[in-house]
């Protein structure tokens, strides 16, 4: 057995899952998921942000009903959850504004105050090594209870689990760790520079 066995030796086959998935939608409808909708790609670049925009107007400034405020505070969480979904679908993958991604990426990630360098190392790391113990999501495996997935809507909860405050006893996480190169570094210790002076320009903001 050689060292790449070894560190695959977790390994799960999921061609049976793909193969079962396009046999079960059928290859029109997954050859359609794939297709690249621009305006949808535009709309939603424009609608998140306008949507944040107005909600923390009505939750600062114009809505004072108790209920009406928990409800809009609530829904606020869920857009900023969707910045998440759409820099992983539109910059990450699809590189949306080609040598640019990545600063779209970083811009949009701003509202979850987390590096896209950092996003898209770990993430990438993810895809490259799905179903092994170097998988950096493999967090996500120790989500096995209703509890837990609801506590992972909260940004607690997210913190908790990537921690692996979930993770069964004896399983090794060590492989899963991100593998950190010294530019790597860098890049995620310039965005968190950055971060913080968004913080700070959110907090005067606040403020006045
Ligand atoms: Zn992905």
């Amino acid at each position: 057995m050689n060292k790449g066995d070894s560190v695959m030796s977790g390994y799960r086959d999921l061609s049976v899952a793909r193969k079962a998935c396009a046999k079960e939608l059928g290859s029109v409808a997954v050859g359609s998921l794939h297709r690249a909708n621009h305006f949808g790609d535009v709309a939603t670049m424009v609608v998140v942000p306008a949507l944040t925009i107005t909600l923390t107007i009505l939750i600062g400034k114009v809505v004072h009903n108790p209920v009406a405020w928990i409800a809009l505070f609530i829904l606020q969480g869920f857009v900023f959850q969707t910045y998440q979904f759409l820099v992983h679908d539109l910059f990450l993958h699809r590189r949306v504004g080609g040598r640019w991604h990545s600063i779209f990426g970083f811009l949009y990630l701003l509202p979850l105050l987390f590096p896209y360098a950092w996003f898209h190392a770990f993430h990438m790391q993810h895809h490259k090594y799905i179903g092994s113990d170097r998988d950096t999501e493999s967090y996500k495996q120790d989500l096995d209870q209703v509890w837990k997935r609801i506590l992972f809507l909260t940004f607690p909860g997210v913190k908790m689990a990537m921690s692996r405050r979930f993770k069964p006893a004896g399983v090794d996480d060590s492989a899963a760790a991100l593998q950190m190169t010294p530019e790597l570094a860098r890049r995620i210790a310039r965005e968190k520079s950055l971060i913080r002076i968004y913080m700070l320009a959110l907090t005067v903001a606040a403020i006045f």
